[in-house]
């Protein structure tokens, strides 16, 4: 036992004597490393374990490659973008332009972000889902995903499980494993509209699963969870005793009889195990300004804001003034974009489901079509017989130039994600190409 400099407490730690030294260790006078050592024979490797098991996200790859292609002059049509296609509404850009005009906004925030725009938060969050929570209980991140990270970072140890809904959102299993936590896919398909029950739940549940990931509606199937399932799959899990990792980004995005549910309203009983996440990019079309929130239990978000004060500080201090404006303003932008979305979604629903070996549950919320293509794979294809949905993305880029992503980054293979977030004539464009390609492999 010794006293530990780092933790200001006896316990057990290695204290390491410096390396004499002049004066103190800066940029300029680091110690040098010994010339004689061989830094080939180490054993360490050079990245550690942990990040070299995350691999890239194949949303923002397909993406990426599709805009590429696109730069180089080809006539690419993109379903894989995960970001409304509108601009950010004026009244929005017009107070960033205020705020970058204000040296208050030009300086730190504090960690857990500007107390008005948590109270602002707080508020919107009892107006839109009737979930009630104070501006202690609402951590301001770094875009919705930034909450994710935080949430599983604050909420797991090693060796703990996270139920997790298959098909899902591409970061969560990556999150989860970062934070030392071991997602468990409870897969779903289209036959139930990708819902999971209480019992498919039930059967995936050890005395070691600790949270429930749970995403209505979700990208990438755009299903969206009934009143009842969302009451009942939270009264299940605070009988468990399980937290719930809600994420609620796309809540404006619902569509014909469908309706957003909030977890902690329809089942209080576990709002005091619930982190819901939320943030302004799918709403407000802000996916650039990267300003998320968490809001749960006070312990958990004093927990969260510590770490995120060690990590990055507080969020753009002037993406924190455009995030206020928007979650104090209406909903009309949205609705607007809601509309385009439900016009588009209906669209692709049709199209798809008139190609043969497509089948197209049709999506009541987020803006995906998440098309099951099992019966195209295997048949020969512009002379080649794609085995995968990653392999069958690759010859749909090259042979039709259409971008989509594969379902082996939502953890169901079989499946394809396309987004709706394009233009109406591109839209159709990019089907009709799809189709054509596909309709190939009827002939042999
Ligand atoms: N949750 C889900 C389900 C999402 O689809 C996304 C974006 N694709 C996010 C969170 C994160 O959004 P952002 O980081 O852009 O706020």
């Amino acid at each position: 036992m010794s006293y530990c400099p780092l933790r200001r407490q006896t316990l057990k730690c290695t204290v390491r004597t410096p390396p004499p030294s002049n004066g103190a260790i800066s940029a300029g006078n680091v110690p040098r490393r010994d010339a004689n050592i061989d830094v080939m024979s180490t054993s360490h490797p050079r990245i550690s374990a942990r990040v070299s098991a995350i691999t890239e996200s194949a949303t923002l790859a397909v993406d990426a490659k599709a805009k590429a292609l696109k730069e180089a002059g080809r006539p690419v049509i993109g379903f894989g973008a995960g970001e409304p296609d509108f601009p950010t509404p004026d009244y929005i850009v017009q107070a960033a332009q205020r705020a970058c005009a204000e040296p208050r906004f030009h300086k730190y925030t504090p960690a857990a972000g500007l107390p008005g725009l948590r109270a602002a938060i707080a508020a919107k969050t009892a107006r839109d889902s009737g979930y009630q929570v104070s501006p202690d209980q609402v951590l301001v991140t770094n875009g919705g995903k930034h909450a994710v990270y935080q949430a599983f970072a604050t909420l797991l140890d090693p060796g703990d499980e996270v139920l997790l809904p298959a098909p899902y959102w591409t970061t969560y299993p990556e999150v989860i494993q970062l934070a030392g936590g071991t997602p468990v896919p409870v897969v779903t398909d289209e036959r139930s509209g990708y819902l999971a029950s209480v019992a498919d739940l039930e059967a995936a549940r050890t005395e070691r699963t600790k949270v429930l990931v749970f995403v209505s509606p979700s990208n990438p199937t755009g299903a969206v969870y009934p009143p009842g399932l969302v009451a009942e799959i939270g009264r299940w899990a605070a009988g468990h005793g399980l937290w719930v990792v809600t994420d609620e980004i796309y809540e404006h995005l619902v569509y014909g009889d469908a309706r957003f549910t909030s977890m902690p309203v329809a089942a209080p009983e576990v709002a005091e195990r619930c982190v819901v996440l939320n943030g302004v990019a799918k709403t407000y079309a802000m996916t650039g300004w990267r300003v998320g929130w968490m809001a749960g239990p006070a312990d958990v978000i004093k927990a969260a804001a510590n770490l995120q004060s060690h990590a990055t500080s507080n969020v753009c201090n002037v993406a924190q003034a455009a995030a206020l404006a928007a979650v104090e303003g209406d909903l009309s932008a949205a609705a607007r974009m809601r509309e385009a979305f439900d016009r588009r979604r209906l669209t692709m629903t049709r199209m798809l489901n008139d190609i043969p070996g497509v089948i197209c549950p049709e999506p009541q919320g987020a803006f995906y079509c998440y098309p099951s293509v099992k019966g195209v794979l295997g048949r020969e294809i512009a002379g080649r017989r794609p085995g995968s949905t990653a392999e069958l993305a690759g010859l749909i880029l090259d042979e039709a130039e259409v971008a989509v992503v594969p379902g082996e980054a939502f953890g169901t293979p079989g499946y394809f994600r396309l987004s709706c977030a394009l233009g109406d004539a591109d839209l159709e464009e990019g089907i009709t190409r799809l189709g054509k390609l596909l309709g190939q492999g009827q002939l042999h």
